[in-house]
């Protein structure tokens, strides 16, 4: 009897009551500083205590996971604490495709991708000397927006950059991807693929509220003027929202050219949860920055389903929950391998 597992971080309370609700039991491996929160709930069927999650690289960890027929569920904590390298040599069924897991932490992998989406991408600025509106400074990985930084131009970006470096954050301008920055209202499109039904279902939006970049919007300008500090888009919380429904075609038309795209450039393509993150302008284009190819921490809002998950089912559908579907249905038709990588 297959299990699901996932590290006790980002979203899994979700993907643990979801696999719950589909009757699978459930592992988590935990760190010890959190086990007293992960007991709380009763859905968790078992605790594999680590003293850190890159102990999941260890043969005793794997092997604890493979005796209970585990499927693990990636989550971001895995993908910001762990290299591509590592996640690829991790010999437990991973849900998804985890090939697809290093085109998400490379900027010119995941570049790369979302120009063969054909997404509307924000221009990327190879060189400062290039800077000639305002741009988005990011660090590479799953950096949760900490020590981003905008500029206007080259001096304002050395400025930055090298306060950056003061505090030991990067190294150098290797460290460091530049974008044009477009202002708008953001939006993080969630789906799901599944390549059993080679169907593409959208799950939601969420918007992310990052510190303090949003703390900034409250400071009248006279204010912000004095202030030296850089400010951040470190992600604290997720709130949901929905679409004009007129902007909807246009959701799904995106989200099916990703999968397409991921089938011709990472075999065996995006199955699973993922994520289009984008800003949408004042013409209601949607410029997208950035994707994640597994499930986000967006998704934790909709624990009881959102509003898109409930035109397409009769019950309450987390993300969480879809997966481990997913997993059952794989398994009712023997075709487990096609779900798992
Ligand atoms: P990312 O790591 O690419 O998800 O970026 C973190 C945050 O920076 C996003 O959630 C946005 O708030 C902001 N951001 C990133 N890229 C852009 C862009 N090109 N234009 C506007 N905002 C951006």
């Amino acid at each position: 009897m297959t299990s699901i597992a996932t590290l006790g971080s980002h979203c899994a309370l979700q993907v643990l009551k979801g696999a719950k609700d589909e009757g699978f039991t459930t592992l988590l491996v935990c760190e010890k500083k959190r086990e007293s929160l992960y007991r709380r709930f009763s859905f968790i069927d078992e605790l594999i205590m680590v003293d850190s999650f890159s102990e999941i690289l260890t043969d005793e960890c794997q092997n604890k996971l493979k005796e209970k027929n585990a499927v693990l569920v990636p989550h971001g904590t895995l993908i910001s604490q762990m290299t591509s390298d590592e996640i690829e040599s991790i010999n437990v069924p991973i849900f998804g495709n985890k090939w697809i897991l290093r085109w998400e932490s490379d900027r010119v992998m995941k570049e790369k991708l979302m120009l063969e989406s054909k997404l509307n991408v924000p221009k990327s600025v190879k060189n400062p000397k290039d800077i000639k509106r305002l741009v988005i400074a990011k660090r590479h990985g799953a950096a949760g927006g900490k020590g981003y930084f905008m500029a206007s131009s080259e001096d304002e970006y050395n400025r930055k950059r090298d306060k950056l470096i003061s505090q030991g954050l990067i190294k150098d301008d290797s460290d460091l991807y530049l974008q044009e920055y477009h202002s708008g209202v953001l939006a993080y499109l969630q789906f799901f693929y599944s390549p059993i039904t080679e169907e593409l279902e959208f799950f939601g939006v969420d918007k992310r509220h990052e510190s303090d970049i949003e703390g900034l919007g409250r400071i009248p300008a006279k204010e912000q003027l004095d202030i030296d500090e850089i400010p951040s888009f470190n992600v604290i919380a997720n709130s949901p929202l929905v679409l004009r429904e007129s902007l909807l075609e246009k959701v799904y038309s995106m989200g099916e050219s990703f999968v397409e795209a991921s089938k011709r450039l990472v075999t065996p393509g995006m199955n699973g949860p993922f994520c289009i993150e984008g800003v949408y302008d004042q013409d209601a284009n949607f410029f997208s920055f950035e994707f994640s190819a597994r499930i986000v921490a967006g998704t934790n809002i909709f624990m009881e389903g959102s509003p898109y998950t409930a035109l397409l089912y009769d019950e309450p559908m987390s993300m969480g929950r879809r997966i481990a579907r997913e997993v059952k249905i794989a398994e009712s038709k023997n075709m487990l391998e096609k779900i798992v990588t």
